[in-house]
């Protein structure tokens, strides 16, 4: 790829989106797109899937940014996410996709049995006050100018909540029906969209990123 693929006929910097997540796409397209970027999905572009072997959502992160980075020469952003209990010792952490073992199903087979398994836990660890079930989203989502970036930006956010003793609400994905918002009184999937976006971990970081991006060199 040269460097005048880099940008669009228009001149608007391209990155790619290190997700094949559509929902992602559509949040990130529309902030960047405020600021003159265009943000391809991974998939368009025949990237397929980093292996996340990391420890850390950082390290997550930056795996999936520069596995994109490497097999299309554009500048790439990523994210890594998950749920954090205190009561299971920051578990499922950086393994909430796959807490469960589930793979090669629907993600709403995979996340209700997430679900189910985290509610198990939180039962054999004798954590049913609510005090007990204290747990918080993280988001990191990185950006990488190029595969060898010897500092891609980080941005990071974190919603801090506790687990329901069972699930509500329709909204979200993930462990969105088993996570109760302080600041709302209810699920995170009783949330409208916008709502959760404006106070989620996802969406600080996304604010972050907004915030950085024009003084990157
Ligand atoms: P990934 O960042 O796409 O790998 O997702 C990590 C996993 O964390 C997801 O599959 C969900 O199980 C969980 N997760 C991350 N963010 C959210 C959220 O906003 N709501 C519910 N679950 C989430």
């Amino acid at each position: 790829m040269t460097s005048a693929q880099t940008q669009g006929q228009d001149g608007r910097r391209r990155v790619v989106l290190a997700s094949g997540n559509a929902g992602k796409l559509r949040e990130l397209h529309g902030i960047l797109a405020d600021l003159g970027a265009d943000l391809i999905s991974q998939r368009e572009l025949g990237v397929d899937d980093a292996d996340e072997t990391g420890l850390t959502f950082v390290e997550n992160a930056i795996l999936k940014a520069r596995h994109a980075c490497v097999v299309t020469g554009l500048p790439a952003i990523a994210d890594d996410s998950g749920i954090e209990v205190d009561a299971l010792q920051g578990q499922p952490g950086i393994y909430s996709a796959r807490f469960a073992g589930i793979s090669g199903a629907s993600r709403e087979v995979a996340d209700e049995a997430n679900n189910r398994l985290l509610l198990d836990r939180l039962l054999e660890a004798g954590a049913t006050e609510a005090k007990q079930r204290s747990a918080r989203f993280q988001c990191v989502i990185v950006f990488m100018r190029h595969a060898s970036d010897p500092t891609p930006l980080l941005c990071q956010g974190t919603w801090e909540g506790q687990i329901l003793l069972s699930a509500d609400g329709a909204n979200g994905f993930g462990y969105d029906p088993l996570f109760f918002v302080p600041s709302h009184g209810c699920a995170s999937a009783q949330l409208d969209p916008e709502t959760k976006n404006a106070i989620s971990h996802r969406g600080q970081a996304l604010e972050q990123l907004r915030r950085c991006w024009p003084s990157l060199p």
